[in-house]
């Protein structure tokens, strides 16, 4: 793969939140835009139930932030929250003037409803293709801006750091061999971290490398106790966990336990529709049998009538028929998956990082906006409304002033190098038992000092292989320290030994600075 190895601006990552960024920054200079495996291949892509946003005026806009707030559990940053619900209906019609085709009732704009929404708002595409329609546009529109290099299979290794200012960043190509490429600004758009844990709804390439990137290069990391289960993923033996969409909640779906009972009402007044953590937490207790064994959990669907769930669900009926399922007659069994990682790489509300130089954008970053719970579909717009901030943003960047060309390319003559693989299947599944769902200081501590023991054994991160598992290891520590540090219970981050919510202490955000951990107030 041909790509330029100086350029005004890299982005690391082809997912909405890159792609976005990237559009604005078209006329302003040369774009790089790296991604390490296909450009189809991301957790956008996988997005099924679709977009939140508020086009109908003030109260819709303001009921927005109101739902975006209550999610959050009491640490979202209310700036973020008030930029993201306003600033979201002209990012989507961009993306309507861009060609992306949401599904119609008619003339108007077909809407749903999902958990925790207080209205119906969500917009959706190939009734549950969203994340796909929306990559499909952005990518034609990246396409047609000559400035805009779009480099496949070219896995972001390190960023490049000079006098505290990141200048660029390294890149392991299909080979094995490694390259600089220096830029005025990068931009972390790298997506999720799913890939921790043993359960997860997130496509391969979700390591959270950006996280770990911008960790080791000395930027700050925030919330990364908050991960996001999602309470429904098909759970098959042998079969991966596909989403099934909170949507088929929004179109009346219930759970029933193994005995067959409707449970939600135990839990939250707003039964299949309460926030996520809630109901991931719900369907983890009515799983727990004896020692050792799982009851099954199921969604329901057989009572909907009036919705042509082939035509709304075209994905999801299709991947359950081909393993015998059908939702207008089956019970569906389900259970938890990681998803949404809601901390990363701490930025303003310009995506601007805590290091000169560094931008993050989407869900590498936190901007404060999901607090300790995102609300459903949240997601997607945070990465056009924060992507398209960043790449303003990033426009300003000085003019590059970092070491010749020639310099950098000798430093990435690294050639290649063999890597002991770490077991990542050991990884994740430790992660899925000590820090999932039910977390408790006894399980965090033997998890850290696993962790601890394996440093000495991680690869050298010159392979793609290698790189990940480094970075596996990095966010899974993060998400250790962080979680043990939070000795109470909030939003996503659920501590068996602290039950409780604790406002004195805890209302706000933890923040990572090297090896130190500290909490601070929301911004
Ligand atoms: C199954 C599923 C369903 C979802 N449904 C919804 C939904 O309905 N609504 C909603 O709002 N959200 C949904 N989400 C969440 C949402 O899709 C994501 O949060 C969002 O798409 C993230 O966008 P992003 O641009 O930040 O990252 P991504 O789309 O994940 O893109 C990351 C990019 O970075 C690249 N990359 C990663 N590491 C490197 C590296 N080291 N070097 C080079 N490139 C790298 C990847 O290859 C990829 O191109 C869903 C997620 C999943 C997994």
């Amino acid at each position: 793969m041909q790509f330029s190895q100086r350029v005004d601006f890299i982005v690391v990552g082809a997912g909405i939140a890159g792609l976005r960024a990237a559009i604005g920054l078209a006329d302003a200079g040369t774009v790089l835009v790296v991604t390490k495996q296909q450009l189809a291949e991301s957790n956008t892509q996988y997005a099924q139930g679709g977009i939140a946003v508020a086009m109908g005026g003030e109260e819709d806009v303001s009921l927005h932030r109101k739902d975006t707030i209550a999610a959050g559990d009491g640490i979202v940053s209310s700036a973020a929250a008030e930029v993201l619900v306003r600033e979201g209906p002209a990012r989507v019609e961009e993306l309507l003037a861009w060609g992306t085709g949401f599904d119609r009732e008619g003339e108007d704009l077909a809407r749903t409803l999902e958990g925790a929404h207080s209205r119906s708002r969500i917009l959706h595409a190939n009734g549950d293709a969203t994340g796909r329609e929306i990559g499909r546009a952005l990518l034609h529109h990246a396409r047609t801006y000559k400035t805009i290099q779009l480099a496949e299979w070219l896995t972001t290794s390190e960023l490049v750091v000079r006098d505290g200012r990141v200048c660029g960043v390294t890149v392991v190509d299909e080979n094995g061999i490694s390259h600089v490429v220096m830029a005025r600004a990068v931009l972390l758009a790298s997506g999720g971290a799913g890939q921790v844990f043993r359960d997860t709804t997130n496509p391969s390439v979700a390591t959270g490398d950006g996280i770990a990137m911008a960790w080791r290069a000395g930027a700050e990391i925030a919330d990364m106790e908050f991960f996001q289960f999602h309470p429904t993923a098909l759970s098959l033996p042998g079969v991966p966990c596909f989403l099934l969409s909170e949507a088929l909640r929004g179109e009346g779906a219930y759970l029933r336990n193994h005995a067959g009972e409707r449970f939600m009402e135990r839990y939250h007044p707003q039964l299949e529709l309460a926030p996520r953590d809630v109901v991931a937490r719900a369907i983890t207790r009515e799983s727990l049998g004896r020692p050792g064994e799982s009851l099954p959990v199921y969604l329901d669907m057989r009572h909907v009538k009036g919705v042509d769930l082939q035509h709304r669900f075209p994905g999801i009926t299709t991947f359950l028929s081909q393993h015998g399922l059908s939702l207008a007659s089956d019970l569906i069994p389900v259970r938890p998956a990681a998803h949404y990682l809601m901390g990363g790489v701490r930025t303003d509300l310009d995506g601007c990082a805590s290091m000169p130089g560094l931008y993050a954008a989407g869900e590498t970053a936190c901007t404060g906006v999901h607090g300790a719970n995102r609300l459903a579909s949240n997601s997607l717009l945070e990465g056009l409304v924060f992507g398209a901030r960043a790449g303003e943003a990033m426009r300003n960047a000085p003019a590059f002033a970092g070491p010749e060309e020639r310099d950098a390319a000798a430093e990435g003559a690294l050639g290649t190098f063999s890597s002991s693989p770490m077991e990542q299947a050991e990884l994740r599944q430790k992660m899925w038992e000590k820090a999932g769902l039910l977390r408790d200081a006894t399980g965090l501590v033997e998890m850290q000092k696993w962790l601890t023991e394996k440093i000495d054994s991680l690869p050298d991160g010159t392979n793609r292989e290698g790189v990940e598992a480094r970075n596996m290891h990095a966010v899974a520590s993060l998400i250790v320290r962080s979680s043990l540090a939070r000795e109470e219970s909030r939003g996503a981050h659920f501590r068996t030994d602290f039950p409780a919510r604790d406002d004195t202490r805890f209302q706000k955000h933890s923040v990572i600075r090297g090896q130190a951990i500290e909490f601070v107030k929301t911004r």
